[in-house]
């Protein structure tokens, strides 16, 4: 989940790289580095924490100077964050930088240890440096190609060679990489905002494929030296989408832009008030066939699935399992013929999630993806690519791309349901409309910033809390908890109202927030019960509560009331308050918002 980046041209390579890693930092913030030719030797800064502290450092020691380099931003996976772990990693001669994970780098390492090599850091990457050093013999590509030969695992490279000052190689697998194409710079980046200031055309490296980068020209090869003529993609993203815009945080400025994210991405999904997927390539027939609908994911996007399987179950009575990607794929799951997989990722290379659309096929399934960015992995992958158009999420709490997830699994419920024949036309086209006015009612949702920020006034000091709800509430309830977690670092669980006098309700103690949701007419008399249960034993109790729900005296000591929305749609009005109260508190507390402790955005490895 690094971020690696790479510059070629006319400007000054080290402001280049820390630009474009700057807008990648969302991919990790454990460490920060760059190489830089200097007088036809491999120039290298790197240091512990953000990218922040190896400016403060460049501006102390110096900077790199020269036109030709890579940077990287590191999440670590072997070897903690440290100065000496911290890429780019190498000698004199190779350098690289990584994003992944070498599996066999145990069995390279003692190999190259044999060989006389040693070892400062503790990472797999520096086995890769060292084994292309091993290899080398004057032919970079011949190198690149025996080593890609014996590593196994996930990675996209950064490659410099002391002998090629003019290039710098890259070649990925199971990590994104693109090629970045400008007007005399040409630059490697593991996704588009990192050179979107520069040029918006790119190529994407499939597989293996070893590309040389030159000032004035890009060139990609297999592994065995065949050329391979790619097209080039543009990229569509606004270029202010990766800049804050005066909001004091991404994830603020995020939340702002659900409704049109939201409207962007159903748009082109609906015709004359009626779901339209002929664009994709699917219709209703298709749809309807499927016996059985998986949906896995991980994190937030697994929440949006949960909305998903209620909806999904409720209207169009066709069975959903939602699982966790990580659990799904190593429990022999009951997948095969007949049945539809849908995998929902932002980033399109989600690892996990990428190993579970690969068994569902394998085992005979169909696949669908609902991903954000256009062109990767598991969107080529998948048999049909729903894309959901929320611009670049540069904060790493999931906030608009959870919102469009959710917007296109109300669609495909629709669209479902009509094919079924659980809906009539008529019922459809109701939906369907109520669905285009939900960026309107998330606009007014969002006007309840002052009252979360109240509620969240009342979190800091909790060291743990609940969060509850019933049915669509419930997976509600999931998705506000995990957001207040990953920001505020406030233990939270949340819990299926109904099941707390199992057990859980012996938690509560006097003060103990409880953040309850009530939107379901048919649900909400039983939660206000179960409400009323947590409130006897000393709960401070925050309900998130649909305009009409009547909530006697005593029962809620803060309760934040949601406009106006079909019940079925409430999960889309309920999100917003619950973002927000999340959001309050990490700011409260002082905590960085954008980039909570230990976390990545883009998950790329197991
Ligand atoms: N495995 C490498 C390291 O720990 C790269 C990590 C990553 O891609 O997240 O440094």
């Amino acid at each position: 989940m690094c971020g690696i980046a790479g510059y070629i041209g006319d400007r000054d390579s080290a402001d280049v790289l820390v630009d474009a890693l700057s807008k990648l930092e969302y991919r990790g913030y454990d460490s920060a580095g760059i190489a830089v030719f200097e007088n036809g030797t491999i120039k290298v800064e790197k240091c512990k924490g953000r990218l922040a502290n190896l400016v403060e450092k460049m501006d102390s020691d110096g900077k790199p100077t020269g036109h030709c380099g890579i940077g990287h931003t590191r999440w670590a996976t072997h070897g903690e964050p440290s100065d000496i772990n911290s890429h780019p990693h190498g000698n004199k001669r190779v350098t690289i930088v990584h994003n992944g994970i070498i599996e066999n780098y145990k069995q390279l390492k003692d190999f190259l240890i044999s060989e006389g090599y040693s070892f400062v850091s503790e990472t797999d990457t520096e086995t890769v440096a060292k084994l292309l050093d091993y290899y080398y013999n004057g032919d970079p590509m011949a190198t690149i190609s025996k080593v890609l030969s014996e590593i196994k695992g996930s990675y996209a490279l950064g490659i410099m060679f002391r002998d090629f000052p003019d290039r710098i190689f890259a070649v990925r697998k199971d990590s994104p990489l693109i090629v970045g194409v400008g007007d005399s710079e040409n630059f490697i980046a593991s996704d588009v905002p990192a050179i979107i200031h520069y040029t918006r055309d790119y190529y994407l490296l499939e597989e293996n494929e070893i590309a040389v980068v030159k000032k004035d020209a890009v060139r990609i090869f297999d592994v065995h030296g065949n050329e391979i003529f790619k097209k080039i993609n543009t990229a569509d993203w606004d270029v202010d989408a990766a800049e804050k815009g005066g909001f004091e945080h991404f994830m603020l400025k995020e939340i702002h832009e659900q409704p049109t994210a939201v409207k962007t991405t159903i748009t082109p999904r609906i015709t004359e008030h009626m779901p339209d997927f002929s664009a994709e390539g699917f219709d209703a027939n298709k749809l309807k066939s499927y016996r059985n609908i998986f949906i896995i994911a991980c994190g937030t996007a697994m929440h949006a699935g949960m909305v998903g399987k209620y909806v999904i179950e409720k209207i169009a009575r066709i069975p959903v399992t939602v699982d966790i990607a990580s659990e799904f794929r190593y429990r022999n799951p009951l997948i095969g013929e007949g049945d539809l997989m849908i995998v929902i990722s932002q980033s399109g290379e989600t690892a996990d999630t990428k190993a579970a659309l690969g068994l569902a096929k394998e085992a005979g399934a169909d696949t669908m993806a609902i991903v954000n960015v256009k062109g990767s992995s598991i969107a080529r992958e998948a048999d049909m690519v729903v894309y959901t158009h929320a611009g670049p999420e540069i904060s790493v709490a999931s906030t608009k791309a959870y919102m469009v997830q959710v917007s296109i699994m109300y669609l495909l419920a629709f669209e479902l349901a009509y094919a079924n024949g659980k809906f009539t036309e008529e019922t459809c086209r109701e939906y369907t409309e109520k669905l285009e006015e939900m960026p309107d009612i998330i606009d007014e949702a969002i006007l309840l910033k002052e009252k979360c920020q109240f509620a969240a006034s009342k979190l800091v000091n909790a060291d743990s809390l609940l969060y509850i709800g019933r049915g669509l509430d419930y997976a509600l309830s999931m998705e506000g908890s995990l957001k207040l977690k990953e920001i505020s670092y406030i233990h939270s669980e949340s819990y299926a109202a109904g099941e707390l006098k199992h057990g859980t309700i012996s938690l509560i103690t006097d003060g103990m927030p409880v953040i309850a949701i009530a939107t379901q007419k048919d649900l909400v008399e039983k939660t206000i019960s179960n409400i009323k249960e947590v409130k006897a034993r000393g709960a401070f109790v925050i309900l998130v509560a649909d305009r009409e729900v009547e909530v006697e005296e005593g029962v809620a000591d803060i309760v934040i009331r949601l406009p106006e929305a079909d019940q079925m749609l409430m999960p889309m009005v309920a999100a917003v308050p619950l973002q927000l109260i999340a959001y309050y508190t990490a700011v409260l507390k002082g905590n960085d918002v954008d980039k909570p402790r230990n976390l990545a955005k883009s998950v790329t490895v197991e």
